[in-house]
């Protein structure tokens, strides 16, 4: 599988995908048919979660060709991005957690084993190798892996979302811990999701048969209660001459920034983050900075963390493209604190409109995706 690294590819990928193969994703999009075969399913999110393109951009591409019915189960997934988005948004404490917990978890022999792709279940151990190769794996298989490594090897569920995180292209705060908790039965309370033989036989053309799973397991039981708190995002007023924005929010033509003295784009070191990364992670996502920055018209610093603070030390007033709750809003965080500095947030409207539906299941929010849609006229 090859990732591109700048907008205009991506932009090229979008289009070739709706135009010619989105019309099989929903009889298909199941099936994990290989890295070699992958025309079932988009391979956008790579491009996604930096926002290299948007997922509204993509919503608005595909209704533009299609009517609603036809691409419904496409949107609905975007949506599921959004929904989870918003959903760690309103309980940003999941987050805070789930890096807690890792702080707390001593690498076992069995873990060495699961990430070496060395365990006695074939399919996991060749997933395993696909996921450092090509830094990404099928929707349905990662959530086949992600119900062994809990159930059937019986590890910590926070030790796979790490393992993702550090080597998925895609890798995204909240899709992954909340998927993963979802896969445990903590998201979902009581309700885990259980990989069965005959189901991994069946979407993956018979690749694999006679695995031997735990296919009766009880749900993982978790029983801190997250409160949702307030978003305090502002109005997207520019504040001060200086604009900062991380690698997860990409496409910056779309805000309105070219007012600015100083633009930086920041991103962590392995030694600023909480979670690491694999190298081939942090090249992808220095290409694709690298693309941006040189593709803008704008002056745009590449910088990493360090630097950032270096400058808090003298500027106190900065404006941020808001980066979400993750590793990057963390990092921010703790460099408010330091040196009290006061940050004014720019965020995008759709976001801000759509996290307000993020407050209970995904069955009440995907019934406000038609009042989405309307609202920001993407049909
Ligand atoms: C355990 C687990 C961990 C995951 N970790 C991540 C992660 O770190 N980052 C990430 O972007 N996705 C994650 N996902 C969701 C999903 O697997 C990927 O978004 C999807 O496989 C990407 O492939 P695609 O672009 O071909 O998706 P398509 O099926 O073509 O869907 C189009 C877009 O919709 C979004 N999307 C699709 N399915 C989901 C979903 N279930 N949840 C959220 N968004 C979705 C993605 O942005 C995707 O690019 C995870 C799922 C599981 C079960």
């Amino acid at each position: 599988m090859n990732f591109i690294t700048s907008r205009k590819e991506a932009l090229d990928v979008m289009e070739n995908y709706i135009e010619n193969d989105l019309p099989i994703y929903t009889a298909q999009r199941n099936f994990d048919l290989g890295p070699q075969n992958r025309k079932n399913i988009s391979c956008l999110s790579p491009y996604i979660s930096h926002r290299l393109i948007s997922e509204y951009e993509v919503t608005k591409k595909a209704l533009s060709k299609y009517p609603y019915q036809k691409v419904e189960k496409f949107i609905q997934e975007i949506f599921w991005r959004i929904y989870w988005k918003g959903w760690l948004e309103l309980r940003p404490k999941v987050w805070t957690d789930f890096i807690e917990d890792l702080k707390n978890i001593e690498n076992s022999n069995e873990y060495e084993i699961a990430i070496k792709g060395e365990t006695n279940i074939d399919c996991f151990n060749d997933w395993v190798k696909e996921l450092k190769e090509n830094n990404y794996l099928h929707n349905h298989t990662r959530m086949w892996f992600a119900s062994i490594w809990i159930f059937t090897l019986k590890l910590p569920w926070q030790k796979g979302a790490e393992f993702f995180l550090r080597e998925l292209y895609d890798g995204d705060a909240a899709s992954n811990t909340l998927s993963w908790r979802w896969v445990a039965g903590i998201q979902t309370k009581g309700k885990n999701y259980i990989a069965q033989n005959w189901n991994i036989n069946k979407f993956t053309n018979n690749r694999y048969k006679d695995l031997k799973l735990n296919e009766n397991p009880q749900p993982i039981i978790d029983h801190r209660e997250y409160k949702i708190s307030p978003i305090s995002i502002d109005n997207n007023e520019k504040k001060s001459d200086i604009l900062v924005f991380f690698e997860n929010e990409l496409a910056f033509q779309i805000l309105n920034i070219d007012s600015y003295k100083k633009i930086y784009c920041i991103l962590l070191t392995n030694e600023e983050r909480q979670v690491e990364l694999g190298d081939k992670v942090l090249i992808y996502k220095k290409k694709i900075i690298k693309n941006q920055v040189q593709n803008s018209d704008l002056e745009i610093e590449f910088i990493a963390g360090n630097k950032f603070i270096e400058l808090s030390n003298n500027e106190k007033s900065f404006d941020v493209v808001y980066p979400s709750i993750g590793e990057n809003m963390s990092f921010l965080k703790r460099v408010v604190k330091k040196n009290n500095l006061i940050i004014n947030y720019l965020t995008r409207d759709e976001d801000k409109y759509c996290w307000q539906f993020s407050n209970k299941g995904y069955f009440n929010f995907k019934s406000n995706i038609p009042k989405i849609l309307s609202q920001f006229k993407l049909n």
